[in-house]
């Protein structure tokens, strides 16, 4: 619901589950919470028919999945049936937290800023590449591997 208030315009003008960009699977019986965030729109029903067994329940693939496709009605605005996904309530200025993080009473969601795996590897190379670049477009290439040949051998 917040979700949906979040994302109206004008914001918060309105309120409406069916417009939200996330869902949970509950059953709060065994206090187990699985939150769907809203992710791409497909043209196509997958071929996916997994079903899943939790506690002793059965749900199908689909109760898993984030995408907005012609098998159901969930992530699609009620109105013009068009896809939503969830956009991690971008904001100017951004929120400390999603809404839905923030407003979720259960505790089900939280929300931990991860560093992609290899991305300070890959910042690292391309501030070496932008360097090594300059030493060559001011020294000649030639100048540049000798002077690293010269200075590995030291
Ligand atoms: S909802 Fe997801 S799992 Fe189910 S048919 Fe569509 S794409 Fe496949
Ligand atoms: S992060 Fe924002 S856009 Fe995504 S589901 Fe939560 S409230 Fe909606």
């Amino acid at each position: 619901m917040a979700c949906s208030a979040f994302h109206a315009v004008p914001k918060y003008s309105s309120v409406n589950p069916a417009r939200a960009r996330i869902r949970v699977v509950v059953d709060e019986l065994k206090d187990v919470y699985v939150p769907i965030r809203a992710g791409d729109y497909t043209q196509a029903e997958c071929n996916g028919r997994h079903i899943y067994t939790i506690n002793g329940k059965e749900y199908s693939e689909c109760s898993f999945c984030g995408t907005s496709c012609p098998s159901r009605d969930y992530f699609k605005e009620p109105d013009s049936g068009l896809p939503l996904k969830c956009d991690m309530c971008e904001d100017e200025p951004p929120l400390s937290e999603p809404m839905c993080v923030q407003v979720c009473e259960p505790g089900a969601l939280t929300y931990i800023e991860r560093e992609e795996e290899g991305e300070e590897e890959e910042e690292k190379r391309g501030e070496m590449e932008i360097g090594l670049e300059a030493l060559v477009n001011k020294y000649g290439v030639k100048t540049v591997i000798d002077t690293i040949a010269r200075m590995s051998k030291g």
